[in-house]
């Protein structure tokens, strides 16, 4: 084998190596007898943990101390450990040098505490098609909600539009998505943050979807925060960041009240209590730091930059294209998609297949294959509905109107993927629908407390 050949086996087998995650050895039983190994599809939902963050967290769980309180040796290094993942995490991101970060609980928690940040009279935009945790927690400002564009330049016109057309011309906050929940496709996050800069808003990045895949850096996209979870960037212990501007952050009212926001605490004469409170990220961490959340982030973004992110999205592609080549054979299954076929995506498809309800589907992938996807309207009703068609309504029926032949379907199957899944565990999900689409399941099922289960005996 020449040196050349041999250089190229070695990318390509770096290429199709997954990270090692926790659970791969984890077997289901199937509901027609035996077990199989388990393959987690539902990336998009939560990740399996990397075996390097679980490591990580394993070899600092004995140190375990109290962080930001507490005099002894164990507490002082839980702080250090905990000031570091700040540090680590704001690197990954790409900070600026004012940039504050604060570990919250989750994106959906980022972003509520965004909304409690907002200055006096900001307007938010939001476009239809986001996710719940980006779509709702303005509800109390005034929100403006944009059509679902049809491609990425149309998303541009249809901001630039609503934030020309503002009227009063006060603050204005833009809230988008980086890759969808429901479609994988990528947003132009780095023209809506230049249309917003230009008409004097800022810009929030949901980057809940796309971190795990993609680097995302708050100053290359030029945005004015960005939020994501830990539990789907492969670190499943409690933690999310929102980073970003501090002025807003420092000027609002602490999210949560109570120690570790106030910096002093004291009685006035009529009784009541002045508090002077944190201007650092510690104004909105009031109560005991999740050290172990922030330290397993930090670990997984460590894990990601050094396997390398163009190792990484070149892994995934090559697993998005078995995907869509293997549904593409079977044409009663349809993909959903908002900019179309050619829109470049992360590992995150929802589809609908003739004949089924999607309740029925993912269960019978679930009993028949041990696959585990997730299937209805996740999170983003008006998006699905916008895709459908249809007015949508998780129905968790095994029959129903949705399967009738020809039917509008009422909601979707999403299958999800990332750096910890084996080339195996996409290749079963596209022979189990081409099976299940031409056999059939090979089981009953039946409605049970709104899902669709195999029909076993008691
Ligand atoms: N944004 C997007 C795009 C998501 O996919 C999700 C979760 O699925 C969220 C926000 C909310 O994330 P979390 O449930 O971790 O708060």
């Amino acid at each position: 084998m020449s040196v050349s050949t041999a250089a190229a086996t070695a990318a390509d087998r770096s290429v199709r190596a997954p990270l090692p995650v926790l659970g791969g050895d984890v077997t289901v039983p199937l509901v027609t007898g035996g077990e199989v190994a388990y393959a987690a599809l539902d990336y998009a939902a939560s990740a399996p943990a990397l075996q390097r963050v679980w490591d990580d967290v394993a070899a600092y769980a004995p140190y375990y101390g109290s962080v930001h309180r507490g005099a002894g040796y164990l507490s002082q290094l839980s702080t250090d450990l905990f000031e570091n993942a700040r540090r680590t995490v704001a690197e990954f991101l790409g900070c600026r040098e004012t940039d504050q970060l604060v570990f919250t609980r989750s994106t959906t928690d980022s972003l509520n505490l965004l909304a409690r940040a907002l200055p006096a009279g900001c307007r938010v935009f939001v476009f239809e098609t986001e996710h719940h945790a980006a779509l709702l927690p303005w509800r109390h400002a005034g929100v403006t909600y944009l059509d679902a564009p049809r491609t990425p330049g149309q998303a541009v016109q249809t901001l630039e539009r609503a934030l020309a057309d503002r009227e009063p011309h006060g603050p204005a906050l833009v809230c988008v998505t980086g890759a969808s929940n429901v479609t994988g496709e990528l947003w132009p996050v780095r023209e809506l943050a230049a249309a917003a800069h230009a008409h004097g808003a800022r810009i929030v990045l949901d980057a809940a979807q796309l971190a795990p895949h993609h680097p995302v850096s708050v100053r290359d996209l030029d945005v004015d925060w960005v939020a994501f979870s830990g539990h789907k960037l492969y670190a499943p212990f409690g933690s999310g960041v929102l980073a970003g501007r501090a002025d807003w952050l420092r000027a609002a009212e602490p999210y949560l009240a109570g120690g570790g926001a106030s910096r002093r605490v004291a009685r006035r004469a009529d009784g009541g209590v002045d508090v002077e409170w944190h201007e650092s990220a510690a104004r909105h961490e009031a109560g005991s730091p999740n050290v172990i959340g922030a330290h397993a982030v930090a670990s997984a973004c460590r894990a990601l930059t050094e396997a390398g992110f163009d190792t990484l999205v070149a892994r995934e592609q090559h697993l998005i294209r078995k995907v869509r080549d293997g549904l593409a054979e079977v044409p009663e299954v349809g993909i959903l998609s908002l900019f179309g076929d050619d829109a470049p995506r992360v590992g995150v498809l929802s589809f609908v297949v003739e004949g089924w309800n999607s309740s029925h589907f993912a269960a019978a992938l679930s009993a028949e294959y041990g696959i585990g996807v997730r299937d209805g309207l996740f999170c983003a009703h008006p998006l699905v509905r916008t895709l459908l068609g249809s007015d949508p309504r998780t129905r968790g029926e095994c029959g129903g109107p949705g399967a009738a032949p020809g039917a509008t379907p009422l909601d979707a199957v999403r299958v999800s993927f990332g750096a910890g899944t084996p080339d195996e565990h996409v290749e079963r999900f596209v022979r189990a629908v081409r099976e299940l689409v031409r056999d059939g399941a090979k089981w009953n099922y039946r409605t049970q407390d709104g899902r669709c289960v195999p029909d076993t005996p008691a």
